[in-house]
Parts: C-alpha cells; structure tokens; sequence
C-alpha cells in the first residue's frame, strides 16, 4: 500500500498549512497547502523555509 503521508510540525500560516513529511524515499519534504474550499493550493518544496515563505505570500484565489 502506498504509505501514509506522516505530516510533522504542522503550523498553520493564514488559510495555508505547512507540514513536514518524509517521501517514499525517506527525504524530508515540505508541503504548503491551502485549507480553504476549492482554493486547491498544494505544493511540496525541499526546505521548510520555502514551504513557509510560499505560505505566506499565498494569496488566495477564494475570496
Ligand atoms: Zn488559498
């Protein structure tokens, strides 16, 4: 079975989340994802700071 994203240090930065997580190869991904409906906001990064910088210049297209 595909594994379980195990999400880590979810912080929440305006509409958007920001979770650490390892990939299937056991590297540490960053996610920035948006909570709000039909934003569909989601990109993975390769550092937290970009995770965190991406979520905080999100701006929504929900309004
Ligand atoms: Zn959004």
């Amino acid at each position: 079975m595909a594994a379980n994203r195990r999400f880590r240090n979810v912080a929440r930065i305006g509409p958007v989340q920001v979770a650490t997580y390892y990939d299937g190869q056991g590297r540490e991904k960053h996610t920035a994802a948006c909570t709000a409906p039909r934003c569909g906001f989601a990109t993975d990064y390769d550092s937290r700071a970009a995770a965190e910088l991406a979520a905080r210049t999100h701006r929504c297209a929900v309004r």
